[in-house]
């Protein structure tokens, strides 16, 4: 019986082989959910990898192993990404310390900070995403950055960066949301920590909020773990099980989801309605070079802008196919018009657009038709 492949996998098989106990005779080839607020624990607790359902779970263990193996480091998963991005917070910041969060990103991640965190003297400063590279580090306990940025698409060198912040003894984390851990390699590229919400294309089929931290730096997760343990911001069985599961099929929607966001980014910046369009993967767009060098793929997401707000709708609510919602990256393509959420510093018009694992001809159909009734 194989338990261990005879070459290096690539991720792409990873997200499929990445059971952590040996392949045994009349085991399934992913466990499923377990169920357990409580464990049989007599004596030393330390003999035991499970005595609590808020310390461990085995489904946590094995979704950590698969994610870790793909990141590259070790990996602690959360309920959703907002709790995997606030136990980094709580558990790296202090008191004075000042972070740089993205002024184009995902805004919950400042309003949380302007919430909860500045009360307790902790500083952020908000920095468009093209400039955080320049960025004179001094006292600067912490970088935040996304790239590819939501909802905007901008792609700084997180290389380059992370040489930077090392040498100024700032931590780098990186919000990998937009591009799931097969489309781009913080750690690898000197991140000391990746994080993603995995409600998005990780998990895929949009029936399930998670999170997850990914670093080489065991201390620093020794932390992130003590965190969750007892803030209680824990991950139930069914969702991680059900994450999982999802993880096995990533590769392959992240290569239809991919096919058919070029064939759409291409349609739409030849429309002459369409005024603006961002998707790092067009040859046109700025951030197609540093793309093409540090990810593995250009993603799924397009973001562009029609003429004023009452254009956008009208052209939303004339799709048949797409959706209208928020979030992104499942097997249904969405849109939606991003300032209707009032957070994001953008454009009336701009429409953001995650494409789907549809016949590419059906999405084509559905938004130049939508496009051509303007
Ligand atoms: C959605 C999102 C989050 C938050 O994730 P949840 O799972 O909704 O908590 C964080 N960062 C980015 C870039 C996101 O798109």
């Amino acid at each position: 019986m194989n338990s261990k492949p005879n070459t290096p996998l690539s991720n792409s098989s990873k997200v499929i082989h990445n059971n952590q106990e040996k392949n045994k005779q009349g085991y399934p080839f992913n466990q499923g959910p377990v169920f357990a607020s409580t464990f049989h624990l007599a004596g030393d607790p330390d003999n035991t990898p499970y005595q609590y359902g808020r310390y461990s779970n085995p489904g946590w263990n094995a979704l950590e192993h698969a994610i870790g193996e793909l990141e590259g480091g070790t990996t602690v998963i959360f309920p959703s990404g907002m709790a995997a991005i606030t136990a980094v917070f709580a558990a790296l910041l202090k008191t004075g310390d000042t972070l740089i969060l993205p002024a184009d990103g995902y805004y919950s991640t400042a309003d949380f900070i302007d919430l909860f965190f500045t009360k307790f003297g902790v500083h952020a400063k908000r920095v468009p995403t093209l400039e955080i590279p320049a960025l004179d580090l001094a006292n600067i306990k912490l970088i935040f950055a996304e790239s590819p940025s939501n909802p905007m698409l901008d792609v700084i060198d997180i290389r380059a960066l992370s040489h930077k912040t090392k040498a100024a003894g700032t931590l780098l984390v990186i919000d990998n949301t937009t591009s799931t851990i097969l489309g781009q390699q913080p750690l690898a590229l000197g991140a000391d920590i990746s994080l993603a919400s995995d409600t998005k294309a990780f998990s895929g089929h949009s029936d399930l909020l998670l999170g997850h931290v990914a670093s080489k730096n065991d201390h620093l997760i020794e932390k992130i773990r003590n965190w969750r343990k007892l803030s209680g911001s824990i991950p139930g069985p069914m969702e991680t099980w059900l994450a999982h599961r999802s993880l096995a099929t990533l590769d392959v929607r992240l290569e239809r989801m991919v096919n058919n966001a070029r064939r759409v980014a291409e349609m739409l910046r030849e429309h002459p309605t369409v005024k603006q369009i961002r998707y790092p993967g067009l040859d046109t767009d700025p951030s197609y070079s540093i793309s093409q060098q540090q990810m593995l793929s250009p993603g799924f997401i397009i973001s562009f802008e029609l003429e004023n707000k009452t254009i956008a709708e009208t052209f939303l609510n004339q799709l048949a196919l797409i959706y209208q919602a928020t979030s992104f990256g499942g097997l249904h393509s969405t849109a939606e018009r991003r300032a209707r959420w009032g957070g994001d510093n953008i454009a009336e018009g701009v429409i953001r657009m995650s494409i789907g694992c549809e016949h590419a001809e059906d999405l084509l159909n559905d938004i130049s038709t939508a496009l051509n009734k303007l």
